[in-house]
């Protein structure tokens, strides 16, 4: 790492309040480690609570996690389910990152960088993403990163709800084959749309709740964050939280 990048590494560390690195060998070597059966899935704590509105669907048995995915992909096609096909999207914007892994974010939909690219958060706020997940002691190939829709809306306006309704279910099912330990939901609109309520995002992150198989942990989004640097703060409490439940904690 050159001393500029270590430079504004430390200075995204500063920002968030961390005040301490982690050098736990274990911790960090854990990605190169694989999933084993023995591994259980996170106790959940007795703050979480339930609310998972659409229960898991009995899946095909796949192989492993990666098939279930290119399997969902191929399903979804070139998808014209919903009005997003005709509205300008470039790609599908499915999914990017390790299909066995523990934590998985969840955002909005794909914005203008992400539908040329077609790779989830790859534009500014991805990079801060990418910066979260490194604060932690991760790599952004460790995690799976979705979004809610998987097409751009025009001129980055919110999904609607017939949009959500047509997409969704193949987030379902990727959760479903992935089947992360924690669901980090990136923001007011995933958070909502996950656990189907309309609470604000302010009332809804600081706690934990059961979803699917997982723990879900609502958090803001890293667009807000650049807008409003004085979050950090709670996002890297956030972070924290799902760094102890990830560690079995
Ligand atoms: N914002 C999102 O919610 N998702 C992306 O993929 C990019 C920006």
């Amino acid at each position: 790492m050159r001393n500029d990048q270590l430079e504004a590494h430390l200075e995204f560390f500063d920002e968030l309040g961390v005040e301490g690195v982690r050098r736990d060998a274990e911790w960090r070597d854990r990605a190169s480690r694989q999933k084993t059966t023995a591994e259980t899935v996170a106790p959940v704590p007795t703050s979480a609570e339930t609310n998972d509105p659409v229960p898991s669907q009995p899946a095909a048995v796949f192989a492993s996690p990666a098939e279930a995915l290119v399997a969902i992909r191929q399903d979804l096609g070139e998808c014209t389910r919903c009005k997003l096909h005709g509205l300008g999207r470039r790609q599908i914007v499915f999914g990017v990152g390790d299909p066995a892994a523990d934590l998985m974010f969840v955002g909005e939909g794909p914005g203008a960088d992400e539908d040329i690219q077609g790779e989830p958060f790859v534009g500014r706020a991805g990079q801060l993403l990418t910066k979260i997940i490194e604060a932690i002691g991760l790599r952004r190939e460790d995690v799976y990163i979705a979004n809610v829709i998987k097409c751009r809306p025009p001129g980055n306006r919110n999904p609607e709800p017939d949009e959500v309704e047509q997409c969704e279910p193949f987030l379902f099912r990727q959760i479903d084959a992935i089947k992360p330990k924690v669901i980090v939901a990136l923001g007011k609109f995933a958070a909502q749309s996950l656990l189907r309520t309309t609470d604000p995002i302010t009332r809804l992150r600081g706690r934990e709740y059961k979803y699917r198989d997982a723990i879900l942990i609502p958090t803001y989004h890293p667009a807000y964050l650049l807008r409003t640097p004085s979050a950090k703060r709670d996002v890297w409490e956030d972070m924290k939280r799902v760094r102890e439940i990830l560690q079995g904690n």
